[in-house]
């Protein structure tokens, strides 16, 4: 039999607890419940986990310091970690972000959302593809020959855009702060201002041309590259 992924729930609500717990269960993962930090700190010393799904408000520590706090241990640095919460406000979702989390969730969620939620952390977990040819739109991307080309016209991309790009194709749809950007796009380089972020997002778009268009800004919370926007061909804004 192959190893189910395992997920580690870090909810002090047993009904919740419970409910998820189900619905992993009957999708093939093996939950794990943990009804606090002290818990689930004890079920990562034993067994990693795949997948951390971690409830904001937490008795004794909350979920935004464990979220730093594994973030910031080596052993459990890379497991992704959803941030469930009841929060909605823009700037408890930068928190959580910022704290490390790589997806929230704002409760009440649908169980088909958050299954969809876990299943994307653990896509995104694999290796990254450091080859092959992305397709969004009529945007494409060959990480191959290092070309990107808008409705078969080429784009001329500085490195840092080219690969802040392949970042975006590959995370479609998500929204990404700043700080994750530095980490995973620039790597650890804690000297460089999140304005940087900007000022290739910016070059970004503008080398992108109308294929711009795809890479949103989220007011407060950061950027996303969508495939659900309109696109004009060039030829039609003459
Ligand atoms: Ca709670």
């Amino acid at each position: 039999m192959r190893n189910l992924p395992r997920i580690l729930i870090v909810e002090d609500e047993p009904a919740i607890a419970e409910l998820i717990a189900v619905n992993l269960r009957h999708n093939g993962f093996q939950p794990i419940w943990a009804m606090d930090g002290v818990t689930a700190q004890k079920e990562l010393d034993d067994v990693l986990p795949d997948v951390i799904l971690l409830d904001w408000m937490l008795p004794g520590e909350s979920g935004l310091m464990l979220s730093k706090k594994w973030r910031s241990n080596p052993r459990t640095k890379e497991i992704p970690i959803i941030m469930l919460t009841a929060r909605s406000e823009e700037s408890d979702r930068v928190a959580g972000l910022d704290s490390g989390a790589d997806d929230y969730i704002v409760k009440p969620f649908s169980t088909k959302e958050l299954l969809a939620r876990v299943r994307a952390v653990l896509r995104r977990r694999k290796p990254q593809q450091s080859g092959g040819r992305i397709q969004l739109n009529d945007l494409i991307l060959d990480a191959d020959t290092h070309r990107v080309t808008f409705q078969e016209q080429p784009l001329k991309l500085g490195p840092t855009e080219f690969k802040l790009l392949q970042y975006f194709m590959t995370h479609k749809e998500r929204v990404h702060s700043r700080g994750q950007l530095l980490d995973r796009v620039w790597g650890d380089h804690v000297f460089i201002e999140e304005r940087t972020v900007d000022v290739h997002v910016k070059r970004l778009r503008e080398a992108l041309g109308a294929a711009g268009a795809m890479v949103e800004t989220v007011r407060g919370a950061g950027y996303r590259l969508t495939e659900m926007v309109s696109v004009q061909s060039p030829q039609s804004e003459h």
